[in-house]
């Protein structure tokens, strides 16, 4: 059982020598008596968050990995053999298991291991579109931003899982869609793919808040923030009276031993501002509604959707590290080679 091992915790950037390769062993049956459910994982996800779990924290808002085990992260796999009664051999499912061909889930709980049953898309999805980022990306866009018909959105990592499918569905609404994302290939990603007004290239601009005043003449309405640090700064600086800011991630800050401070807090103030941090654990009731919806977007062809795959469990940590400096076009997925 090849496995991919988290070597100690960490500080500042991640380096890929932090993870390495091992093999282990793995008894390819549930014990009798447990409910375990026994898989062969197909795909796992590279996400943001897992950074965090990379160190001990006084705020660890998911637990950290453990040294010299497997790293867990959310994934699609095959199930094997089960002793849990809603999982059987052959189904095929998604959520949380870990970086290593086989996978002994232990205890798994309704929102942590879900059984794929909508298959007319490739499986991969579920750990996009149809998974954690896709129901991120609904829940901070409907539920956490109260969007308007005819508003101005702004939305940072744009081209990444999440923050393609909030243009989206901002477009959807009928909202006037900017992005911000760190290539000209992104950029283009952006407008001629993903149907957002405009984007623009941050890395490109050394005057942020110029920037975001030529694309938002009027002022945004919405920020979807995923990056944090001075475009947090530059953008509450631009945002219009009643405005809203559903924060889902800060990316440019995980890595930082100190965080960067932002200023311009007082506009929260002055322009009536309602900013709000949300985190997806807790809106996992949303997903079957969330789930009808996106089944009917991607069949009625409203909503597109492009990954990032790399192969093998060997360049999952080049995948992960990679996140934090934008080498992912897409949602980052990992195929498991022969799987
Ligand atoms: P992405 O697919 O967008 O990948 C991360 C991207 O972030 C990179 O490709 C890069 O794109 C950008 N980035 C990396 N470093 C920086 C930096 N220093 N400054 C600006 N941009 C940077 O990731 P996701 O869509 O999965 O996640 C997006 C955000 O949503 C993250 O902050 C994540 O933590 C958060 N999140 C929150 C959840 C919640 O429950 N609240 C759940 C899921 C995700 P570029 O080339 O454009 O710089």
């Amino acid at each position: 059982n090849k496995q991919i091992i988290l070597r100690d915790y960490i500080t500042g950037f991640p380096k890929e020598s932090d993870m390495v390769l091992r093999t282990g062993t793995i008894r390819l049956k549930v014990p009798e008596g447990s409910n375990s459910v026994l898989v062969k994982n197909l795909y796992l996800s590279c996400d943001p968050y897992m950074r965090s779990r990379m160190q001990k924290l006084d705020d660890n808002y998911v637990p950290p990995f453990t040294p010299a085990s497997p790293i867990s992260g959310y994934g699609v796999a095959k199930v094997l053999d089960s002793g849990h009664p809603d999982f059987k051999e052959g189904d095929y499912v998604w959520g949380f298991t870990g970086w290593e061909q086989y996978s002994l889930i232990e205890n798994p709980q309704p929102t942590t291991l879900m059984k794929i049953t909508y298959t007319d898309v490739p499986l991969s999805y579920y750990t996009g579109i149809l998974g954690m980022p896709g129901i991120t990306a609904y829940v901070g866009f409907y539920e956490i931003s109260s969007p308007k018909k005819g508003e101005y959105v702004f939305v940072s990592a744009a081209s990444g899982a999440v923050g393609q499918l909030v243009g989206q569905f901002a477009k959807l609404m009928g909202c006037y869609v900017v992005g911000s994302a760190g290539s000209k290939e992104k950029v283009d990603l952006l407008k001629n793919k993903f149907g957002f007004d405009d984007a623009f290239n941050y890395k490109e601009e050394h005057d942020l808040v110029a920037a975001l005043k030529r694309y938002f003449p009027e002022g945004i309405d919405i920020y979807f923030e995923n990056v944090g640090g001075k475009m947090l700064d530059a953008v509450l600086a631009n945002m219009r009276v009643h405005g809203r800011i559903a924060v889902c991630g800060m990316i440019s800050q995980y890595n930082l031993e100190q965080p960067e401070g932002v200023h311009n807090l007082f506009r929260l103030v002055t322009k009536r501002i309602r900013m709000q941090g949300f985190l997806i654990f807790d809106h996992y009731d949303l997903y079957p509604k969330f789930l009808e919806m996106m089944k009917q977007y991607i069949t009625e062809g409203k909503i597109v959707y492009v990954e990032d795959t790399v192969e093998g469990l060997e360049n999952a940590p080049t995948a992960l590290v990679g996140l934090f400096t934008g080498r992912n076009v897409g949602k980052q997925v990992r195929e498991m080679a022969n799987g």
